[in-house]
This record gives structure tokens, C-alpha cells and sequence, in this order.
């Protein structure tokens, strides 16, 4: 039997990895290995090396697994040990080996290393772990680094890979314990928390180390982050946001990703066989954007559901919050708060910022508002400026008809 070379792996791997979406190399600190003698890499570049979902979707940067053998059976993966997919593994020398090779044919930015588990958790970590003391140790290596690390193995070497990495990721996978328990039968919601809690520990502990010794390691600069699969349970938006809620307050998380379920080749027959439409995923990571950037609640992004708990798919949760609430608007844009600013429909966090700096010099009239926004058709029912007030517009009962995207827009989106 002859052994498959590295490429043959390489083409097995990063397409085993492609499901996953929970890489984004932003956050970090910023790191040169200008003055570091034989160092090479650096984080401060774009990243240039994109991974493609089969729907098309650019989904990440550079990402492999250092094998796609795996002895649990997560009903969602196409990896699961029941799948049967061609399998590969990749030692860390050989990753190392890669990723000093497409980064310095200008190809990628750093490595993003996830692993199905092969014998233990605790030696896949140690795999993972390997592989980033290598490119860190061996290559002077100070591109940007993001694992995948695995909650079931020993807390020790989790804290080795958060010493390596810039950013390490736990996926919780489904928003419900009961559809992870379902669905990924060999994990544990408590194993899964346990490991997010101590790595917000050890993320703290070192930044205050750092305040106070300058040359005290770095740890996880760029944090944690999680991802979540949609779609592939039946739990609605609500469960979905009140999850990525209590995610970021309970692990201060840097990112909740959210991927839709993508039907994957000899699925199991508890998966639907549909996949959700990704705008769903699209309409989650707004509402993320509102919790995280405008001041919403997650209560207050689940009002904006509907009886079942789902968001609408015809327009973003902001609007759709918007029109439930009329009673708070029409708001004067030159009196009003930031906080009731960024609640139109509309305004951008970055328009918001520019009525303010401008409402210091003068009044701001609908045209001035209109320039900061892609639809002024869509803002002004919600605001009043010095030449402009929505005559009974927020009671109009064709109101949302009016705002929705017309039906053949939508269709674009549609799966
Ligand atoms: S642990 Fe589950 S999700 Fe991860 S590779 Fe194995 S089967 Fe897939």
C-alpha cells in the first residue's frame, strides 16, 4: 500500500475543514518578527488565503485538520467515525512545514488548526499543541495562530495551547444541551462550559500579569470564540440568541460564529434533510451585531421574533424591533441620544457617530441624514429632522410593506 503524499493529505483535509466556520484572524495583538533574528511572519497583514463552503460562501481564512479520523460519532459531522469519507492525518511537522511554506509564498497568514480525535483527547491535543510549538519555537513563527481546542482534554494542555495561540476556539456546537446530547452523543454541554470558563480565566490572569510584568506571556490575545450550528436541531432564534448571550457574558467570548447545517454526503437519518436558508445564518450574525454594537437586550432581539421564536427572514431584526416598538419613534436626530440613534433603522454605528460630530456645528436636515445612509426611504419614517417630520408614517399599517425588500430581492438569498 503506498502512502498518500502530502498534497493527496492536504486535499483531504482542508476540504474536511471547510465546515467549519469559526475562524476570523481579527483581534489580536499586533506582532512583527522584524528584530527577531531568523523570525518570520507577522499579524498585522490582510489575510489572503479564503476557504469556500460548497454553497460558495467565503467562510474563512486558511484552514486544515491535522486529521479527519475521529472516534466520536456527532451525528452532524462528516467526519464522524461512521462516515464513510476518505480519512487522512497530517503529523505536526508536516503542518509546520505547510503553513512556513505557503506563508512565505505570501499565500496565507497564519494557521488555523482544528482535528477530529484520534485515540484520546488528550493526544490530539497534545498533536495540536505540538504543531504550534513547532511553528512558534522551531520557525520563529509570528503569524497568527488559531486552535481548536478539545473541552474533553486535560486543562493543562488547553493552557499550553492559549500560551502558543492567538486564539483558541471550543465550539459548543448546538444552542440546546438537549440537542447536543442528541446529536452529539460522546460530548458534554457541562465539559464544553467547563473548558470556555477556565479559558476566560486564564485569558484574565494574563492580561493583568501583563499590566503588571512586561514580559509576562501572552495568552490567547485574541481570545476565545465559539460557533454554533443552525438549523440542524429544532431550536428557534430565540434559543440561538439567548445561547450567544449568556456565551458572552458568562465566557466573555470575542465571537459567536453561526453556521447554517450544510447536508452532508451519507447523512444521518436524524439530520433534516434540508438544509435552513442561509439568511437565517445571515439574520443571526445581525442580531449578534445589535447585542454586541447597538445596546440591544437578547430579550429585546427575541421581541423581535415571531410566534415561533424566528426572526423574519424578509428583514433585518433591527427593523423588524423597529416596527413592533413604533411607539419610541419618531426620534429628533439632532436632540436625541446615541443610544436612540442607533436604534433606526438604517443608521450604522459609523452614521451614528457622524450625526453626532456634526449635530455640535449645526442642524442636520433629512438630506444631510440621507447622505450617511444607503436607503433614506428606509430611516425616515423613524426620524424627525429641521425639514422633516413623518406625518402618522410609524402608524401606517403598510408600513413594513413598504420597507421589506421586494419578494424577487429576497429570492437571491434564498438556498
Ligand atoms: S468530535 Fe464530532 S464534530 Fe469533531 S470531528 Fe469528531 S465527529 Fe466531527
Amino acid at each position: 500500500m503506498t502512502h498518500p503524499t502530502v498534497i493527496e493529505k492536504l486535499a483531504v483535509l482542508a476540504d474536511a475543514a471547510k465546515y467549519d466556520a469559526s475562524c476570523a484572524s481579527s483581534g489580536t495583538t499586533k506582532r512583527s518578527s522584524k528584530g527577531v533574528k531568523g523570525g518570520i511572519g507577522s499579524t498585522e497583514g490582510m489575510g489572503i488565503c479564503h476557504s469556500y463552503a460548497p454553497d460558495g460562501r467565503c467562510i474563512s481564512l486558511l484552514k486544515i485538520l491535522l486529521t479527519n479520523h475521529c472516534i466520536f460519532d456527532c451525528h452532524y459531522c462528516i467526519n464522524r467515525k461512521s462516515s464513510n469519507v476518505a480519512r487522512a492525518r497530517f503529523t505536526p511537522q508536516e503542518v509546520a512545514d505547510l503553513t512556513m511554506a505557503f506563508y512565505r509564498r505570501n499565500y496565507i497568514e497564519g494557521l488555523f488548526l482544528s482535528s477530529g480525535i484520534v485515540k484520546s483527547a488528550d493526544h490530539t491535543m497534545e498533536q495540536l499543541v505540538e504543531t504550534a510549538r513547532i511553528l512558534r519555537h522551531e520557525h520563529q513563527f509570528r503569524g497568527y495562530i488559531h486552535l481548536k481546542t478539545i473541552p474533553e482534554a486535560s486543562p493543562e494542555l488547553v493552557h499550553q495551547a492559549g500560551l502558543l495561540a492567538d486564539r483558541v476556539s471550543i465550539n459548543v456546537e448546538l444552542p440546546t444541551d438537549s440537542g447536543l446530547t442528541r446529536l452529539a452523543p460522546d460530548k458534554n454541554a457541562r465539559q464544553i462550559e467547563g473548558a470556555m470558563g477556565g479559558m476566560k480565566m486564564a485569558i484574565a490572569q494574563a492580561r493583568d500579569e501583563k499590566k503588571r510584568f512586561r514580559h509576562a506571556p501572552t495568552f490567547a490575545p485574541a481570545g476565545q470564540s465559539t460557533q454554533m450550528i443552525v438549523g440542524a436541531d429544532g431550536a428557534s432564534d430565540a434559543d440561538i440568541v439567548g445561547k450567544a448571550s449568556r456565551l458572552y457574558d458568562g465566557f466573555r467570548l470575542r465571537r459567536v460564529y453561526y453556521s447554517a447545517f450544510s447536508p452532508i454526503p451519507d447523512a444521518s437519518a436524524v439530520l433534516p434533510l434540508k438544509r435552513p436558508p442561509l439568511i437565517r445564518e445571515h439574520r443571526l450574525y445581525q442580531s449578534d451585531w445589535l447585542m454586541r454594537f447597538y445596546g440591544y437586550s437578547a430579550q429585546e432581539v427575541v421581541q423581535a421574533t415571531d410566534s415561533m421564536g424566528n426572526l423574519p427572514l424578509d428583514i433585518d431584526p433591527k427593523l423588524a424591533w423597529a416596527l413592533k416598538f413604533r411607539e419610541h419613534f419618531p426620534v429628533d436626530v439632532n436632540r436625541c441620544s446615541r443610544e436612540m440613534l442607533l436604534r433606526v433603522p438604517g443608521l450604522g454605528t459609523r452614521a451614528v457617530g457622524q450625526i453626532l460630530a456634526s449635530r455640535r456645528h449645526r442642524t442636520l436636515r433629512l438630506e444631510d441624514v440621507g447622505k450617511l445612509t444607503v436607503s433614506v426611504a428606509k430611516v425616515r419614517p423613524f426620524i424627525v429632522t429641521c425639514d422633516w417630520r413623518p406625518t402618522l408614517l410609524t402608524d401606517r399599517a403598510d408600513l413594513r410593506a413598504m420597507l421589506a425588500p421586494k419578494a424577487e430581492q429576497l429570492e437571491l438569498f434564498a438556498a
